[in-house]
């Protein structure tokens, strides 16, 4: 036993564990509602602070840290929690003792890093959580055993129930001892020798604590980076010390970068079989039969792009008939107002802006909510972890890896959400890239303007009987978006942001069976944000609009002449001759101009204009089919143009909130305006293409 006489009261302690093993619920146990969140300084990382009280003693301030698999890492979430736990953050000082929650239920996988924390040499508790999961698993954890092997106090608990937490407050209350059951791990002499001598030179140098410089020393060893990249204020004399260990450590043949991940693993495995019965890897378990399927090599590919393309046909046609509903009632809506108003300028501003700019927009609804619900399902059964793992192999070999996947499919949803998804990739020059390139997935606000061209210019032909014609051609479309991601991804890996990607570990979470409550909630919410985006902006823009398509007026001419004399048309005409070489004309131009910001205007902005021109009779569909070229006499869109657009929203950057939420991950203005840049020449030159073989092709 220890003497807990001689142990320090604590003050400060911090909740360490892998993502999703319980944290947050037990410092919501620990501390209830007395709790304060905030940022660290100058990084994008929550800091969660709660005041523990109890009756065994003076309170305590409990720090949930963010979730981690590794000290040694570089993402900025697991960065903080190792600057943490060397109290080098400022305003967060250096805690008293750390509360390691570890899953019971994945007890392997969750060891490892309480075997780096056990290093760092700070007073530890381990709070073997879930518990009730493993029991009910028919596994039994040894819990003396466990705790005599990590040699610090092991307490089981169930968070979730606010079962073990008065034992671990006592325990915290009583004191707490570091393990003394450090470094248990061990590599080759040589390299075991080269870490003590590098820790040495580290503590004298630049003195640091021994736990900094063990965790700096390992750092260092373990870097598969060059040098010169993460660890700008090294003094020279260490740089040229490390330089000498890469040298002798890769004569030796020693894999630096996995030769301590390794032995920990094997001590974390010894560890296991001497605590746990029966051992955790027995027998398959259903979920593992599944996934043998769902993430097979040639199979998993194959039901991915299944599941995808069931996804989009299913949008395009049960949405059908809540559109045409939605649709007529504007109609009649239109036809309400439209007689109970005197003719004039306020009727015309009504019927033509108001109605028909944000009941082109509302339409589409049905197809938005549809987009969440399948994309809700497919996130909450746990299906898109293996999406994530499927693509690994397609992702590794544009230079990136599975973790860039699931930014880049939430980017289907909207990119604001998967660009803040990349804050988990540890590569910076990696998070870059799929950040750069996420906005390239078609994301819903694109929906709309697909959907129109579509309906409009694309025949509900069947094709071998079970696809649609506008079903394919919407699949195409994503496919092409994400194509093109994965091409600009290689290319940027290849030039701008070279560098290698590390090997990571990926978690597959358990199959779930998805909530029709929160499905239900996430769509009410995406429903929500999209309406009152029509009620607010596009309102706003469609009023904006028709002003500057009714006037200056022209007394006279034809109803297109009027169009043209206004600004919009003269904008609109000002802008053509850089867009006729794609297929587009002067009220393309005046749809290109007034999406800039945001893509969805362009559905808005076609219904302004075009029943403005055509005087309201009929749908805009119709008006646009009907549309003559003045000059040609030929239609002024055809299905070819129709797909030019397409092709050009697929894979122009039309989002000014993108914009400024790539500013705000990247801190600086230089990537979003490069982002712009690129997409706009990237869809220029596309849409260009498709235009010229297009036409050779007779269409
Ligand atoms: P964190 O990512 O570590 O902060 O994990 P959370 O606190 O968010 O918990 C993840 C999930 O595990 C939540 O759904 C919790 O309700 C659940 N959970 C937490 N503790 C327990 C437990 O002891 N037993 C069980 N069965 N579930 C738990
Ligand atoms: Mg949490």
């Amino acid at each position: 036993m220890t003497h807990m006489a001689d142990t320090p009261t604590i003050r400060h302690v911090a909740l360490v564990g892998n993502p999703n093993c319980g944290k947050t619920t037990l410092f919501n146990a620990l501390t209830g509602l007395r709790q304060k969140v905030g940022n660290y300084p100058g990084v994008t990382v929550e800091k969660k602070e709660g005041i523990m009280s109890s009756n065994d003693g003076p309170d305590i301030i409990v720090l949930d840290l963010p979730g981690t698999y590794s000290l040694i890492a570089s993402s900025p979430d697991e960065m903080v929690v190792a600057e943490v736990l060397l109290g080098h953050i400022k305003h967060t000082p250096l805690p008293d003792a750390v509360i390691c929650v570890v899953d019971a239920s994945n007890l392997e996988r969750n060891l490892y890093l309480v075997s780096q924390i056990i290093d760092h040499g700070l007073p530890t508790i381990v709070a073997l959580n879930m518990i009730d999961l493993a029991e009910a698993s028919g596994v039994t954890i040894d819990i003396r055993k466990l705790s005599d092997a990590l040699g610090v106090p092991v307490i089981p608990t169930v968070a979730k129930k606010n079962k073990g937490t008065d034992a671990l407050r006592r325990a915290l209350h009583k004191g707490l001892t570091p393990s003394s059951r450090t470094m248990l791990w061990r590599v080759p002499d040589a390299v075991h020798k080269e870490l003590d001598e590098l820790s040495g030179l580290l503590s004298a140098r630049h003195r640091f604590s021994p736990a900094a410089a063990h965790h700096e020393a390992l750092m260092l060893l373990s870097s598969p980076k060059p040098l010169d990249t993460g660890h700008a204020n090294i003094d020279p004399e260490i740089r040229a010390h490390v330089l000498q260990d890469y040298q002798k450590l890769d004569f030796l043949g020693v894999d630096r970068f996995s030769v301590f991940i390794e032995a920990r693993y094997r001590w974390v495995k010894e560890v296991c079989a001497s605590a746990v019965s029966p051992s955790l890897r027995t027998g398959a378990s259903t979920s593992d039969k599944v996934d043998a399927v769902l993430t097979h090599k040639v199979w998993g590919v194959v039901i991915f792009f299944a599941l995808m393309s069931f996804m989009f046909q299913m949008i395009f046609s049960w949405a059908e008939l809540p559109m045409n509903l939605i649709g007529s009632g504007f109609a009649s809506l239109s036809a309400a107002v439209g007689s109970a108003l005197p003719p004039g300028d306020f009727h015309d501003l009504m019927i033509n802006g108001v109605i028909s700019g944000v009941g082109a927009v509302v339409t589409f609804l049905p197809q938005i909510l549809l987009l969440f619900f399948f994309l809700s399902l497919l996130e909450d059964s746990g299906y898109m972890a293996r999406a994530a793992y499927v693509m690994d192999r397609i992702m590794s070999s544009v230079g990136l890896h599975g973790k860039s996947f699931i930014p880049m499919l939430s980017s289907f949803a909207c990119a604001i959400p998967g660009i803040m998804a990349t804050r988990t990739i540890e590569n910076p020059k990696d998070r870059l890239v799929t950040i750069l390139v996420s906005p390239l997935m078609s994301c819903s606000a694109r929906l709309p303007v697909y959907a129109l061209m579509i309906a409009a210019f694309i025949p509900p032909l069947s094709v071998f009987g079970v696809f649609s014609l506008p079903g394919i051609v919407l699949i195409a479309l994503f496919a092409t978006g994400m194509l093109a991601a994965l091409a600009m991804a290689w290319t940027f890996k290849k030039t701008l942001l070279k560098g290698i990607s590390l090997p990571f570990l990926m978690e597959l979470p358990p199959y779930k069976m998805p909530s029709l409550k929160s499905t239900g909630i996430h769509m009410w919410e995406r429903g929500f944000i999209f309406l009152k985006k029509a009620g607010t902006i596009i309102l706003g823009i469609s009023i904006m609009l028709w002003f500057l398509a009714t006037y200056p007026k022209a007394d006279h001419g034809s109803s297109s002449d009027k169009l043209a004399y206004s600004f919009v048309g003269r904008a609109g005409k000002f802008i053509e001759p850089a867009i006729v070489p794609l297929g587009f004309d002067w009220k393309i131009g005046i749809g290109l101009l007034s999406s800039l910001l945001q893509r969805e205007v362009f559905v808005s902005t076609m219904g302004t204009i075009y029943n403005i021109e055509d005087g309201n009779t009929g749908s805009m569909r119709q008006a646009m089919q009907r549309d003559v070229n003045p000059v040609t006499g030929r239609p002024a869109f055809t299905a070819l143009t129709a797909v030019c657009i397409m092709v050009y929203y697929v894979l122009a950057m039309q989002c000014l909130s993108t914009l400024v939420v790539v500013r705000r991950e990247t801190n600086s203005w230089k990537w979003p305006m490069f982002q712009f840049a690129y997409m706009s020449v990237l869809a220029y030159v596309v849409t260009f293409a498709v235009y010229r073989v297009g036409l050779m092709l007779g269409y």
